[in-house]
């Protein structure tokens, strides 16, 4: 299907509202029946009819048809964080006694559900470095049930091959699940590759402009609905009409917002690259990165996101580069249109920072819609600040 399709037209029924060209927001909890026949259709399948918002919305099933057709997916619910979504996805596919592989340091809440919350139900799980397709083979179990990816993965970027990994997975009739906010599948299309259900955080790219929570779950329909029918419904925590329209406003500038951040992202990295404070930038599409031919086979893009490390003795100097910078802002999350930084000591004890310990020394940076000049002036600014 053709993207501009999906992003203007696909599943606007715009005859049936005035003709509007944007979509209405159907604020509603609730929707009326005639017939107790219906009623009762209703209830049998809330997968198949509008009966209560905590099931189905109608804005929110514009937004369900784009985030399918985009990950070439047959079917997708939204949730109201991405949180939400890995958090339903994982738990719909185990039970007690089961056992999940996952990558090293998948993103933070992913990792807390594997580390608290599901060892409460006997399922472990086993860490990997999951860039070698023989570290999946070693760590499955017997009781092994689902494959956790996230390539890249949002802190390091490492990747994993996803196509071998699919294959391995289908080979043991394991699930395969994986956190593809990073490429978004504008850059990279799981599904096509094997992968059964793909997560994306709605809340980075999508909304684009830090002010919307979201999360996507992509996958075949009889997946969907198994999870529809239980933690989708049970859990409630399914996206706000308002929030999907926030949502589907953003699809439609998000092909032109990641060119443009690709364009700035090259800037930026050049800048830094060649600055004698910076050691070393980590970036899947920058030659120097150790998987460069696996992001260039299985990516079409890689923008915004990235990390350089300082060549610094002393936690200080990184304190004042960031706390130098007058326009690119300290915070959490990426995808908006706002340049952000978050260094690496800020979660670590000062106690313990070590110097030698190149991670120590890292600074994620994300890259916004900003002119790149402006960046580049603000960052070498702070850089000249450093000691
Ligand atoms: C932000 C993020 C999430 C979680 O999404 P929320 O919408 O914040 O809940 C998941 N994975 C990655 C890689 C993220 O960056």
């Amino acid at each position: 299907m053709d993207i501009s399709y999906i992003l203007n037209e696909l599943g606007e029924e715009r005859e049936n509202y005035f003709n509007a060209i944007a979509p209405p927001i159907i604020q509603t909890s609730n929707f009326a029946f005639k017939k107790v026949d219906d009623l009762r259709k209703a209830f049998e399948d809330e997968m198949a009819g509008y009966l209560y918002s905590r099931g189905l919305n109608p804005t929110v099933d514009i937004l369900r048809k784009k985030l399918a057709a985009l990950d070439g997916a047959e079917d997708c619910l939204v949730f109201s964080s991405g949180a939400a979504a890995i958090f339903a996805g994982i738990f719909a596919n185990v039970k007690s006694g089961d056992h999940i592989v996952s990558v090293n340091a998948p993103y933070t809440w992913a990792q807390r559900m594997f580390d608290i919350i599901l060892p409460r139900f006997s399922v472990s799980t086993t860490y990997i470095d999951g860039t070698k397709i023989k570290d999946w083979d070693k760590a499955t179990q017997s009781n092994t049930v689902l494959y956790y990816l996230e390539s890249p993965n949002s802190w390091d970027f490492a990747l994993q091959d996803i196509k071998s990994v699919a294959a391995l997975a289908k080979s043991k009739s394991i699930t395969t699940f994986i956190d593809n906010s990073y490429c978004t599948p504008l850059y990279q299309r799981p599904i096509e590759m094997g992968i059964d259900m793909t997560m994306q955080t709605a809340t980075k790219y999508i909304g684009g402009h830090s002010d919307v929570l979201g999360g996507a779950l992509c996958g075949n329909h009889a997946m969907m609905k198994k999870i529809f029918d239980s933690e989708y419904l049970n859990i409630g925590s399914g996206i706000q009409p308002f929030n999907a329209w926030l949502l589907i406003r953003g699809l439609r500038t998000l092909p032109a917002r990641l060119n443009r951040i690709s364009n700035t992202t090259t800037e930026v990295i050049q800048f830094l690259k060649q600055h004698p404070k910076v050691e070393g930038v980590i970036f899947p599409f920058d030659e120097s990165f150790p998987q460069y031919q696996l992001a260039k086979q299985q990516m079409t893009g890689a923008c915004g996101l990235f990390t350089f490390i300082l060549k610094t003795g002393k936690m200080e100097s990184i304190v004042k580069f960031c706390e130098s910078l007058q326009h690119i802002m300290m915070a959490v999350s990426w995808g908006g249109h706002e340049s952000l930084v978050i260094p690496k000591c800020s979660g670590i004890d000062p106690k313990h920072f070590d110097p030698d310990n190149r991670e120590h020394r890292y600074v994620r940076m994300y890259a916004g819609l900003e002119e790149p000049h402006y960046l580049i002036a603000d960052l070498e600014q702070a850089l000249a600040k450093m000691n």
